[in-house]
């Protein structure tokens, strides 16, 4: 099969099409490859079989009135008056098995202390432990922060850049300040993809690229072929490394020199009923253990159903011992679970110094008819991937 489009993005999470629906806006025709038989990535709002509509994210739970290529993006779509206000609930530690207050592991002398260091200090180069450590003292990051940021990007967080754990964008006080939608964030890559002006096509992975002229061959692995003159990479950092064409050979080392975090994910939904002695909660953070955290459903309560998904360290327990810890934290019986899905996650495992290696990647990209769009440049949040893909299509499309 030949087929030839003017761009062509490879990747429907959220960086693949903010690009693609970026791109169509100017004008371009834009055809999106998924590996996947769905859209989304990591946004992936799940239901259950006998569940009836109850979802619960398997990845990206919240978004911010911080967003602004988001809230774009929803305006563009006419979601925005489909924002879901989420109800504001409290995490809590998980800690030598039991649910524990997070001032319970404040170490507020510590804190006065080092505080001061928190806003004078640089956090260009340092590691989120060197640097926060320093700020908001050692036992408090060993104890309560440290802890906490590992829940955020579900990984080892001490060598994590520390300018790229938050950055500081500015909120639409007029939006409210974190929100969800009806359907959960699915709702936002599917209306993407939705668009009548754009082609999405899934389970369409994609294997090879080569350069041809002034253009692009994509290769699939059910033997396929497109062409285009322009084409954007928005896949995760391995996938992208086996993508670029062979002749950006210091390209493809520099971004397969990016690790992956697994996360090994299980979503569980409860019967309300089943759980009067938990109280609501935003989720919980866990200290040495054998999951980062669990996020809960409760921001958006349900008659019939709560429900939870835990991310686990990859590796570290087995499917059943999984589901004990998970049962033993919910206090919850295994047969009272109504509905469970597995879901493997991967984030780029990001390293103190990042923006300078992504300084490097944009001087190579000077060959202006390539994209690499995704969530390894100013960070892994939703915002973060639309702003690099926003860049992007800047200059692939200028004007
Ligand atoms: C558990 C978890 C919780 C999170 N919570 C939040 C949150 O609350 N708020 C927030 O802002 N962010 C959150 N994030 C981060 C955010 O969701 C992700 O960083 C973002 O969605 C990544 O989007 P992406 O398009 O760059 O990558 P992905 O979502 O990984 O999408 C890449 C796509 O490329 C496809 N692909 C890969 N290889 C190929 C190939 N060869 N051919 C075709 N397709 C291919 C994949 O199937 C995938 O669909 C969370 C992430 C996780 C994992």
């Amino acid at each position: 099969m030949h087929q030839d489009f003017e761009h062509i993005v490879i990747g429907a999470g959220i960086s693949g099409l903010g690009m693609a629906h970026r791109a169509v806006k100017r004008g371009v025709s834009t055809l999106v490859l998924e590996g996947e038989d769905r859209v989304g990535g990591c946004m992936n709002s799940r239901t259950f079989p006998g569940c009836g509509d109850f979802w619960i994210e398997a990845g990206s739970h919240t978004c911010f009135n911080s967003y602004g290529h988001l809230l774009d993006t929803l305006r563009d779509l006419e979601l925005l008056e489909r924002l879901t206000a989420k109800r504001k609930l409290s995490y809590q530690l998980w800690h030598d098995n039991e649910r524990r207050s997070i001032v319970s592991s404040l170490h507020p002398w510590d804190l006065i202390r080092s505080l001061p260091r928190l806003f004078t200090g640089t956090k260009a180069g340092k590691g989120v432990a060197e640097f926060f450590g320093a700020g908001l003292g050692r036992r408090n990051y060993r104890d309560l922060f440290g802890p906490a940021f590992r829940a955020v990007v579900c990984q080892e967080v001490d060598d994590f850049p520390a300018d790229l754990l938050f950055r500081r964008k500015p909120r639409r006080k007029e939006i409210m300040r974190s929100f969800t939608f009806p359907g959960g964030l699915s709702d936002v890559p599917q209306a993407i993809a939705c668009r009548e002006a754009l082609e999405v096509r899934t389970g369409q992975r994609a294997s090879r690229v080569v350069r041809e002229g002034d253009g692009y061959q994509v290769l699939t692995a059910a033997g396929d072929l497109f062409k285009s003159r322009y084409l954007s990479l928005a896949v995760p950092p391995d996938a992208a490394a086996v993508l670029l064409p062979e002749e950006l050979e210091e390209l493809r080392d520099l971004v397969g020199g990016i690790g992956i975090a697994a996360i090994e994910t299980l979503v569980v939904c409860v019967p309300a009923a089943a759980l009067k002695h938990l109280p609501a909660l935003a989720g919980l953070i866990a200290v040495d253990d054998a999951f980062y955290s669990m996020v809960s459903r409760d921001y958006l309560p349900d008659r019939r159903y709560r429900g939870f998904a835990f991310h686990f360290r990859p590796r570290v327990l087995d499917a059943d011992a999984q589901m004990d810890c998970i049962c033993r934290v919910l206090g919850v019986a295994p047969e009272r679970i109504a509905g469970l899905c597995r879901v493997s996650n991967r984030l780029p495992a990001l390293r103190a110094g990042h923006p300078d290696l992504v300084r490097k990647v944009d001087a190579l990209l000077a060959d202006g008819r390539l994209a690499v769009t995704g969530n390894w440049f100013f960070g892994v949040s939703i915002e973060d991937c639309l702003t690099r893909s926003h860049q992007e299509c800047e200059r692939l499309f200028p004007g």
